[in-house]
């Protein structure tokens, strides 16, 4: 369905884009040699008019928040879940590749007073280390022109982390203690509203989702990919939900492997979290590792 709409859009814009080109050239004709150009031009009318009669019912029909919502709820409300947990299939724990690469990522998970780990990040800007930053909505309310500045920045990439950072689940599983999604359509709430507060802040649509705690049925991955996103885990467990002291941080760095994907958390600047990672780093590159994006190997994600 996704493909459908998407191809429906990029003919009607293409049609656009020739029609106009089209009136264009007709005009050109019209000083140039008038009497061809009345037939062409009535030609050229005709189609163009009639296309734009088709145009606008059908963009008016591109589905709005609640018919996206309608038809997910149609299409999985009677899908059982067979699986539960972080490491499920569909959902994304490592990169494929044999390059010395390591994808850190980072999440940014609620919005209660100081949960901005600023030492962090500003290390990273600083050794210009790429990341991937998976960010709630009640982190972005509270830190709008941070997140602003985080994605401007080059250097990071911006991807989704839920609304209410619930798991995600279609039968109200919990993990942590907290409740999950208690069905198809407060899963798309829980990614699509985040979807668009992204990307009306960013400009650009998130390619990949991370629940809040990571965990997820093997339905609500489903919905995940029939919006367009792809759930990403990890395979490096980097500070427990900032349990970890530097210590035991650091020693999660000495795992790495070409590919591994790191979780660690933005949102805790009085945990041992910055000057765990700040060390790990500075291990890896001494072994000779780059740090990339996740979107940098997207055709080598698993
Ligand atoms: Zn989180």
């Amino acid at each position: 369905m996704k493909l459908i709409l998407v191809a429906i859009i990029i003919f009607l814009s293409a049609g656009c884009a020739d029609d106009n080109d089209a009136s264009k050239t007709d005009t050109k004709e019209e000083l140039t040699d008038h009497e061809k150009n009345t037939d062409q031009k009535q030609v050229s009318d005709h189609t163009y008019n009639e296309e734009q009669v088709e145009v606008e019912p059908i963009e008016e029909s591109a589905p709005s928040y609640e018919q996206l919502k309608k038809t997910i709820v149609e299409k999985f409300e009677n899908n059982t879940p067979t699986v539960w947990g972080e490491n499920i299939d569909g959902v994304v724990t490592e990169i494929d590749t044999d390059d010395k690469v390591i994808a850190l990522t980072f999440d940014a998970c609620d919005s209660t007073p100081d949960t901005y780990d600023e030492d962090l990040i500003d290390f990273l800007i600083e050794e210009q280390i790429p990341a991937t930053l998976f960010i709630n909505a009640r982190w972005i309310e509270e830190y709008k022109d941070d997140f602003t500045d985080l994605a401007d920045n080059p250097l990071f990439e911006i991807a989704n982390h839920g609304y209410d950072h619930k798991p995600l689940s279609v039968t109200g599983e919990s993990a942590y203690g907290i409740s999950g999604t208690e069905n198809p359509a407060e899963v798309f709430d829980e990614v699509y509203k985040n979807q668009q507060l992204i990307t009306e802040h960013t400009g650009k649509s998130p390619d990949y989702f991370r629940s809040g705690t990571a965990y997820y049925d093997n339905i609500a991955v489903k919905i995940v990919e029939f919006l367009g996103l792809t759930a990403v885990n990890y395979n490096v467990l980097g500070d427990a939900g900032g349990t970890f002291n530097k210590d035991q941080i650091v020693s999660t760095f000495e795992s790495a492997q070409e590919g591994s994907i790191f979780l660690f958390h933005m949102n805790k600047p009085n945990s041992d979290i910055s000057s765990g990672v700040i060390e790990g780093v500075q291990m890896l590159i001494d072994k000779g590792y780059d740090f990339v994006q996740l979107g940098e190997y997207d055709d080598h994600l698993k």
